[in-house]
């Protein structure tokens, strides 16, 4: 396979043009009869036709017996298939993203991810992509691609296994990362892991494949370069246009540039994360010079350094700068140690044995000898920096002196329990050194000029932005705009959005089920946004019952109703409120029953409104009223 890659494909590179407008793109050429009706069977067939008639016609262009120009009479002869792309999330926020890429009946479904949950979604572990579109279509799924580790990529896998196994494409550590939840959840052996390589172009299901290397927060991430009827649809994945990577693996442009060049590439998406900031984001090697330089500046304090465990580099920067001021090396935090491990044994880390030390063994070391590298960048309550913050780490108890180094930037959210951890340290007399005091974080996501970079690379007739919320991706739009690609060859869609990409250009296609998809516990899915409205309510404003009895056939209420509260404070006179509040309900169940309700509903509704209005009244507040009414 490897050995295609640089060839190119008849019938194509012919429609370009020179200001990048609109152009014929033949597309993958199927033969002629391709676009007569046909069954679905025959599609596979026929594609398979289309490849071998690929193959055989770059071999000859190899031996240089045709030429693109010549074998440009396919394109336009007769239709082509159409592509559907299905956007299940991502689009309109970090988190969860997850798309299908339809060719000719079959689906394929590029990365899973979760969504931390927001302030608004009290009680919610994770939040996934809606299913539903995939479980009703799970025959047509051909395979799953991962375009890197992160878990806003990777981490709803097992749960999509549970509806039913699928093989899973991608980089061999982004597979390794991926397994963890999978395992986890006792799916692996759903799914089959099938690991590819840099530069790798495969057939999988409906099309060729293409695992173009770009560079991010994690190593070894992909962009995805589709090769379809429809031309190419290339995703970019999440990634910067880092020219110093940690691992010299850089941003495959050139490879992006002769695929839009030939055949040229008819649909962009790119990451919008940081589509709003403006110039370009910094290396990630930057960030090592900066250690040094704070490593140096202190050669008798103890250091604690926190990033993400999957930022690899980030590790391998953090372990160098130590390494070189003659420190050892510790991990802090479960996740820390076993990517440490997974890294150094698939090559993509490199600290020698004998700079490593066991966090149980630093307490004998000099504080100047010592580096922790931890979990806990986003102070996550049950991290290790978190703990070591309240004093409640098992292995060591910060001191007077030490240096902790944020190597991260709080996720959106996240921003008030990092300050809180933030403020915990510098009670323990601990330096802190974070991205707002000194340049020890990076960015993985590309700028505005990396962006304007890709898009003046690719040259795509059509863009869609992905990857981020609503803002980012208007903005990102907008750049697009200054760059020449307006009008109907940009479209911003959202989360359940589907379209379609045909010989005349680029349409919605209707919508699917594309909404959130709540996980507390082991439920998956029963949480409704009716729940969270309740939790957010109680967690406000508290709950206020009235429990009383009623007798039917008397007509009466018998005893005096009770009022229970929770979380609801009402400081003066709160037994007279309390008293009045036992006199409203009565009055207003006597009421009900005196005009011949008898029903349960009518009842509860009556002694709701009754409540809810007198503690409105006169306290300004709305707890959730909870009305019980036993009826004898
Ligand atoms: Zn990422
Ligand atoms: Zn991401």
């Amino acid at each position: 396979m490897k050995n295609e890659r640089r060839t190119s494909e008849p019938g194509k590179g012919t429609g370009s043009t020179k200001d990048g407008a609109p152009r014929k793109v033949s597309g993958n050429a199927l033969p002629k009869e391709s676009g007569k009706a046909q069954a679905k069977a025959q599609a596979k067939a026929q594609a398979n036709k289309a490849e071998a008639k690929r193959s055989h016609s770059a071999a000859a262009k190899a031996s240089g017996t045709t030429s693109a120009k010549g074998s440009g009479t396919t394109a336009g002869a007769g239709s082509h298939d159409a592509v559907r792309i299905v956007f299940l999330g991502g689009l309109g926020e970090i988190g969860r993203n997850c798309a299908c890429i339809e060719v000719n009946g079959r689906i394929l479904v590029l990365d899973v991810g979760i969504m931390f949950p927001d302030p608004d979604m009290p009680g919610v572990d994770l939040v996934l992509p809606d299913f539903t579109y995939l479980r009703e279509n799970a025959d047509r799924v051909d395979g799953v691609i991962l375009t890197h580790g992160h878990e806003d990529h990777t981490g709803g896998l097992a749960y999509l296994l549970r509806d039913f196994p699928v093989p899973v494409y991608g980089s061999e550590l982004t597979l390794a990362l991926a397994r963890n939840r999978v395992d986890e959840a006792g799916m692996a052996d759903r799914a089959q892991f099938i690991p590819v390589r840099d530069g790798e172009r495969r057939r999988i299901g409906p099309c060729d494949v293409e695992f173009i290397p770009v560079t991010h927060s994690v190593p070894h991430a992909f962009a995805t370069a589709f090769h379809t009827p429809q031309g190419i649809i290339l995703h970019s994945g999440d990634f910067k246009i880092d020219l110093h990577p940690v691992d010299g693996r850089r941003t495959d442009l050139a490879r992006m540039g002769a695929l839009a060049s030939d055949p040229g590439i008819r649909l962009l998406l790119a990451d919008s994360t940081n589509a709003e900031e403006p110039g370009f984001t910094p290396s990630e090697s930057t960030v090592g010079a900066t250690l040094e330089r704070v490593f140096l500046a202190r050669p008798d304090q103890r250091f604690i350094v926190t990033c993400f465990a999957s930022h690899i580099h980030r590790v391998q920067q953090v372990a160098d700068a130590a390494i070189a001021e003659g420190r050892l090396v510790a991990t802090l935090g479960l996740s820390m140690k076993k990517n440490v491990t997974l890294a150094r044994r698939l090559g993509l880390l490199e600290i020698p044995d004998d700079s490593l030390v066991d966090i149980e063994d630093i307490d004998d070391l000099d504080p100047g000898r010592v580096c922790v590298i931890s979990t806990g960048s986003q102070g996550e309550p049950m991290s290790a920096l978190s703990r070591l913050a309240a004093g409640e780490n098992r292995f060591f108890q910060l001191q007077e002196n030490d240096v902790v180094v944020i190597s991260a930037h709080p996720i959106p959210g996240n921003e008030w329990s990092v300050g809180r951890v933030i403020d915990s340290l510098y009670r323990r007399g601990v330096e802190v050194i974070h991205s707002g005091v000194d340049a020890v974080h990076v960015s993985g996501h590309a700028r505005q000029g990396e962006l304007a970079m890709l898009m003046s690379v690719t040259r795509p007739e059509f863009f869609i932005p992905v990857h981020g919320e609503y803002r980012h991706m208007a903005n990102h739009i907008r750049l697009a705009e200054s760059m020449g690609i307006t009008g109907d060859r940009v479209l911003l869609c959202e989360d359940g959005d589907a379209v379609r990409l045909d010989d005349s250009g680029l349409h919605r296609d209707g919508t699917v089920p594309g909404g959130y998809l709540f996980v507390d516990g082991s439920s998956v899915g029963d949480i409704g946004h009716g729940v969270l409205r309740d939790r957010m309510v109680l967690a406000e404003e508290g709950v206020v019952m009235a429990v009383a009895t009623v007798d039917l056939k008397q007509g009466e209420v018998v005893g005096t109703p009770q009022i229970v509260t929770r979380g609801w404070a009402y400081d003066h006179d709160t037994e007279v409120l309390l008293d009045e509040a036992r006199a409203e309900v009565t009055k207003a169940l006597e009421h009900a029953l005196s005009n011949g309700s008898h029903d349960h509903e009518t009842l509860n509704r009556a002694a709701r409104k009754a409540l809810g209005r007198l503690v409105g009244d006169r306290t300004r507040q709305r707890p959730m009223i909870v009305p019980v009414i036993v009826t004898v």
